[in-house]
């Protein structure tokens, strides 16, 4: 206790003693202590206080927090905390003794690669680094509430404990608890002034004489039943289709398809897995039995070595990172297979640049150097699976050398690979979009099943084949069947057993038997007018989906488009009624991460106005379609859940507030299944699958000659409609970008920042240019968040016919300067995009549906 007392004394030494006008308003660790071993005041001190020359900068040039050096005591926690827990090694103490002191890159956090995680400002024991916005805005000894609930952003599901004051989110820190361990994103973190935005949808619309004007819930309500029946009625029930939606709980996606089954009479009923990990589901399922990551996120970190392909994982999915950055600290090998070169390629023992679309035959290529250098797992191969002959005489053709002519990775880089990743004690792969969005994106996920059986690495702890999810509740939305093909807990809409069972659940006596359309067949049957209403539940496909031209004469084609969603996107502008649906924050459910843990959604502030939780709103709909069921709150669909779903069969939102649980949960005493086939597949024998190489659907021409990739980053999410109302993420990416490589840039004379026209077989759009030589040469990546430089309007809506996932990753395309003048920048939340509906095919008066 001496000792305590002398160190904290040669503390205060460093550190401004004047509290009261300290960032940390009190809440500080060191105040605390100093007041415990009675040296708060000044006379009990032994040494007087002494800033060293320098002490009181202060840096405030960082989107989202701020430093106050006079108040640091030099205890290292930010610089370990960046480094050890994010590995992002940004802070460094500088200089030596008395004039030490914490220091971003180049002396300045704008300068630095800070990416605003706030890992720092959660663990700095005292005022010195605090979150920008709650200075600004709150002292925290005003914060009321303290409400633990599950992250909104990408399928990590990171512990949030949200900080309110009058019903207002004022900060956000980690919880040290599964799957983050107290870790979060900059989104996670810093991302939240959305919920509060004034453009939050507070009531109602209806188009009247073609403009979208406030109306009371129950006249929506009114009108949405009214126009689906006589469209149901003259046309029949597949004429309806619906999109529900991976940022909806569970509860809410479980009521949709529920009402689009059971209230409506359709299949037709999908949402945005099928732009993701639609591959995952089919292939994982074909090989396994079970289309989920087979182990959790946090065993990430127990990996000898990491396989990551197609996931530009510290962008993406940056919490996952920094256990793959554990497992590297521990020496763990990192191989990265990607055509660009991504930000953990840093920490990387191995990385491939393959020619993008070539996954299958790069894959085959490490299974033939495997089994020809007597590096499978024999035992595992025959005891634990199937089809091995006919895979291996597939496999047989794909050497080294034929690969790298089709893949453009060298022949011993693969064999490396191979070695590297047959030997390890326990290897994992990781793996996303890069992997599924394309044609093929069935046979690249059956390609990295074999891989995984063919070496025995799966079904133990640290290792398996980890398909990262992009949404907060992908996993969930197909779990609860907002699937075109399948009920809840994937059980198939065309098994007539299952069908009766279903129908005997909900109390209805009919549901249909055909598979319903995906995503992309809607819009196709849209603009055909097959289809010609639809229901869309906070899905944004006139952003999100291939083709967006097309999308936009899809919808305008429809006679009747309902849009549910937070705020008014591209897609609610073309609607006929608008609903105003909570955002996460605001209600209660649950949403299931990638690995498979079932995570309770708590309210922490109310929804706006008329805003209610989606499931409320889809519960009044299904009122008004007979429906049997009331519902008064998320555990009681939840208990409904249950019954029908036999891997949430044991699940319920009581054993969700004290306990972890990863599906399958068979019952109320099991305690969940953190590892899938650890003695024998979910499906009995995994199955190994021949896969041969087939191209992309539209390779360079000389008319387009570059490969354009699109994808995610750090800062947005999804169609941008919550981050680009984020301020701190809009001033870390306020525009949007093409990636170029510099020898492109100078081929084309075009300029570093001026803009690029970007042209393929469908659209073209004028974007920024980034020179990067993260992308390989003749290739352009941009991301598709921005509406006024919108990659979907370049991309390809060619399905993977196994999954029906469009080949989002590789489109061929033609890349000139714009010769038009600068456009402006957006600077600042999201633009005005939308082009102004043309007039939906009229049923009812034209523009005028009342
Ligand atoms: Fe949220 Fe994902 Fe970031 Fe975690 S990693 S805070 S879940 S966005």
């Amino acid at each position: 206790e001496s000792l305590r007392r002398i160190n904290l004394d040669f503390h205060l030494t460093d550190h401004d003693m004047d509290c009261a006008v300290c960032d940390a308003d009190g809440a500080c660790e060191l105040q605390d202590l100093s007041y415990h071993y009675e040296i708060g005041a000044t006379k009990n001190r032994t040494i007087p206080t002494e800033l060293a020359p320098g002490s009181r900068n202060r840096d405030t040039s960082s989107p989202v927090l701020n430093f106050n050096s006079a108040l640091c005591i030099k205890c290292e926690r930010c610089v370990r905390a960046c480094d050890e827990i994010q590995g992002k090694q940004v802070l460094s103490m500088m200089h030596r003794g008395r004039f030490t002191f914490v220091s971003p890159e180049f002396m300045q956090w704008s300068r630095s690669s800070c990416d605003g995680c706030g890992e720092c400002v959660q663990l700095c024991p005292t005022g010195a680094l605090t979150e920008k916005a709650l200075v600004e805005r709150v002292r925290a000894k005003d914060i009321q509430r303290h409400v633990q609930t599950t992250c909104g952003y990408c399928g990590v599901g990171c512990q949030l404990d949200v900080h309110v004051k009058n019903d207002r989110i004022v900060r956000i820190r980690g919880v040290e608890t599964p799957p983050n361990d107290g870790r979060l994103c900059v989104k996670g973190r810093f991302g939240y002034d959305f919920i509060h935005s004034p453009e939050r949808l507070d009531t109602a619309l209806i188009r009247r004489n073609g403009e979208l004007v406030p109306a009371s819930l129950s006249e929506a309500f009114d009108l949405i039943a009214t126009r689906f029946k006589e469209i149901r009625s003259a046309a029949g029930p597949d004429a309806i289709a619906g999109l529900a939606s991976a940022k909806c709980s569970n509860e809410e996606n479980y009521l949709f398809q529920k009402f689009m089954r059971a209230g409506i009479g359709t299949n037709n009923v999908d949402h945005c897995a099928r732009l993701c990990h639609a591959p995952t589901v089919a292939g994982l399922g074909a090989a396994f039995g079970s289309g989920a990551m087979t182990n959790t996120i946090p065993e990430i970190a127990e990996a000898d070595c990491i396989l990551i392909t197609g996931a530009n994982v510290t962008e993406t999915h940056p919490v996952t990172a920094t256990y793959i950055r554990d497992a590297h600290r521990r020496g763990a090998d990192i191989i990265v297979i990607d055509p660009r070169r991504i930000d953990i390629v840093r920490d990387a023992t191995l990385w491939l640049r393959q020619r993008s679309g070539t996954d299958v035959a790069w894959i085959n290529g490490l299974l033939n150097v495997i089994i020809t250098e007597g590096l499978a797992d024999q035992s595992f191969i025959e005891n634990r699976t199937d089809g091995f002959a006919e895979f291996q005489a597939v496999v047989a053709g794909y050497t080294p050398d034929r690969v790298e002519e089709i893949t453009g990775i060298a022949a011993e880089d693969l064999r490396r690979a191979a070695r590297m990743y047959a030997g390890a004690e326990r290897a994992a792969i990781v793996y996303a979009m890069g992997i599924t969005q394309h044609t093929t994106g069935t046979d690249n996920v059956l390609s990295l099943a074999n891989l995984a059986m063919l070496t025995g690495q799966i079904g133990r702890r640290g290792t398996g084949v980890n398909p990262l999810r992009g949404q907060n509740n992908v996993q969930g939305a197909c779990d609860m069947g907002s699937l075109p093909n399948v009920y809840a807990g994937y059980r198939k809409v065309t098994d007539a057993t299952v069908r009766e069972e279903i129908a005997a659940a909900w109390g209805v006596d009919f549901l249909p038997a055909e598979v319903g359309l995906s995503v992309v067949e809607m819009m196709h049957a849209a603009a055909d007018g097959q289809v010609r209403g639809m229901y869309v539940m906070g899905e944004n496909p006139l952003l999100s989906d291939p083709d967006i031209t097309h999308v936009e004469e899809a919808l305008a084609n429809l006679e009747f488009l309902v849009v549910q969603d937070i705020f008014l996107s591209q897609t609610a502008t073309y609607a006929d009624v608008v609903l105003p649906a909570a955002a996460f924050a605001e209600k209660e459910g649950t949403f299931t991460n990638s690995g498979r843990s079932v995570q309770l959604l708590r309210e922490a502030v109310p929804p706006p106005g008329d805003a209610r939780p989606d499931w409320e709103l889809i519960g009044e709909l299904s009122r008004r379609f007979g429906l049997p069921g009331r519902y008064t709150d998320a555990a009681q669909i939840m208990d409904e859940v249950a019954t029908v779903t036999p891997s949430y069969a044991g699940i319920s939102h009581a054993r969700l507030e004290t306990e972890e649980l990863h599906w399958p949960v068979p019952n109320a005493d099991h305690p969940g299944t953190p590892v899938l086939h650890t003695t024998k597949f979910t499906r009995g024998a995994g199955l190994f699958h021949p896969v041969d190489y087939i191209p992309p659907a539209e390779l360079p021409s000389s008319e387009y000659p570059f490969v354009l990739s699109t994808g995610r980053m750090l800062y947005h999410y999804h169609t941008g409609t919550m981050t680009r109302r984020s301020s701190a993420l809009n001033r870390f990416a306020p525009d949007a970008y093409a990636e170029i490589h510099p020898d492109d840039i100078a081929r084309l004379e075009g300029r570093v920042g001026g803009d690029l026209r970007v042209t393929t077989r469908r659209g073209e759009i004028t974007v920024p240019a980034r020179a990067s030589d993260r992308v390989a040469p003749g290739t352009v990546f941009i991301p598709f968040h921005y509406c006024e430089s919108a990659a979907n309007r370049l991309t390809n809506a060619a399905l993977d016919p196994v999954s029906k996932i469009p080949e989002l990753k590789v489109a061929a395309c033609q890349v000139t300067p714009a010769l038009t003048p600068e456009r402006p920048r957006s600077g600042r939340g999201v633009p005005d995009c939308a082009t102004p509906p043309v007039q939906h095919r009229a049923a009812a008066p034209a523009g005028d549906h009342t």
